[in-house]
């Protein structure tokens, strides 16, 4: 298989893949960009494999004029900064065993090897800068058929990883067409009871970059019914939810994993922002969330309210109650929080002193500028608040 060459024949890539090859090395794509590349799909994220050692690699790029960092230099990976574009840089590695526990990784400089620690066939690809594509497994036909398919016997690639029972279903979701591959959800239905070994942010990141894809329903359904959340103690079940709020997103062209997120909770679920360790402004997104306002339609109640909550939690709301339209949704995202044009300081000039009351005095104007929907300016403002003393 040949890759139109153009996608990684760049000015950037052929820098650091001369620069190793002049040391003496080979380097190749691998992973997520070959997959996505494969697939036309965009992709961020530039992967390269290569044969060379780790220092040497850095010694080879640095010489280059490519700004290099030793991110996981203990783990064989180099970040390699050429013209602004980022590739993180692995040795060939492959996976050895001790006393029948994962114990270290060793440098090789065989592909196969390299290819064979991977999780799932359409990862372990390696493709040169021409566009040549090695596949040592099936990962071409895998990609075709849309099915993730793990390297190996599924049973020991789990039991040596568990994360991958929650990347089986993240890949599936985003790649995967029509049933997941038989083996592999018989391993993860068989080892559901080792997830609560994964520490929480791996468990959290899977599961929001699961819920980013276009239809995440039917391997969620399925993630439920082979006990995943169960097993993960997270009441994410709320299947009906779920699949009401993606129907409304797809309809806008929308994915928002949070949202999607809250959706599935089933019954009351207040922690989640603790169990699932969120950010501050993601747990309070979820809480927003789960005490939506019934949304007017009428489009100045909209902002009036926007104002009291955010307008993020309207475009929710209305999002979420089917009432979107992508006109509506753009001017609530578009709108900017006015400020109250009256602070403390005019009240003084009118002769009031810092007390209870000046607050008073200012919500009631607030509250009075608010409903004439923000027109009012620093002198209608201070003329309301004049009559209000009188
Ligand atoms: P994404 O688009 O989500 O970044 P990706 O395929 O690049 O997808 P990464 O998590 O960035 O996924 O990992 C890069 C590559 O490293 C994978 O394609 C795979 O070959 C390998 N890999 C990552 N995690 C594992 C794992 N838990 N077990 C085995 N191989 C893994
Ligand atoms: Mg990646």
């Amino acid at each position: 298989m040949k890759l139109d060459a153009p996608v990684f024949a760049t000015v950037p890539a052929r820098r650091v893949l001369e620069a190793i090859r002049l040391a003496g090395g080979e380097a190749r794509f691998v992973g997520g960009c070959v997959r996505d590349a494969i697939m036309r799909r965009k992709f961020t994220d530039y992967d390269l494999a290569t044969t060379l050692k780790p220092e040497a690699v850095m010694a080879a790029c640095e010489a280059a004029g490519c700004k290099v960092i030793p991110t996981g230099i203990k783990h064989g990976t180099v970040t390699v900064v050429a013209d602004h574009q980022v590739f993180e840089v692995t040795t060939l590695r492959r996976d050895v065993t001790t006393d029948g526990r994962w114990a270290e990784v060793e440098y090789t400089d065989d592909w196969q090897q390299d290819a064979a620690r991977r999780d799932f066939t359409m990862n372990a690809l390696f493709c040169d800068m021409h566009g040549n594509v090695t596949d040592f497994f099936t990962g071409l036909e895998d990609i075709k058929n849309g099915i993730v398919r793990f390297v190996g016997v599924p049973e020991l690639r789990l039991k040596e990883d568990v994360l991958r029972i929650l990347r089986f279903f993240r890949f599936h979701a985003h790649y995967g067409h029509g049933a997941p591959d038989t083996a592999g959800l018989e391993a993860c239905k068989a080892l559901v009871s080792l997830l609560p070994t994964l520490s929480t942010e791996r468990v959290r990141v899977e599961l929001l970059k699961l819920l980013n894809a276009p239809d995440p329903l039917p391997t969620w359904r399925l993630m439920a019914e082979i006990g995943v959340f169960n097993a993960l103690n997270l009441p994410l079940t709320n299947i009906a939810r779920l699949e009401q709020v993606v129907a409304h997103e797809k309809t806008l062209g929308l994915s928002e994993p949070l949202r999607r997120l809250w959706a599935s909770i089933e019954g009351e679920f207040a922690d989640i922002g603790t169990r699932l360790r969120l950010s501050n402004t993601d747990a309070q997104r979820i809480t927003a969330l789960m005490h939506l306002p019934v949304v007017p339609a009428d489009e100045k109640a909209q902002l009036r309210l926007a104002y009291k909550l955010s307008a993020q939690t309207v475009m929710d709301a209305l999002i979420v109650s089917g009432g979107a339209t992508r006109q509506n949704l753009e001017q609530l995202e578009r709108w900017q929080r006015p400020q109250l044009p009256l602070n403390g300081a005019d009240l003084v000039k009118l002769g009031m002193s810092q007390s209870p009351a000046m607050g008073e005095v200012l919500e009631k104007v607030e509250a009075w500028w608010i409903e004439q929907n923000f027109t009012p300016d620093h002198a209608a403002c201070v003329a309301q608040a004049k009559r209000l003393l009188a």
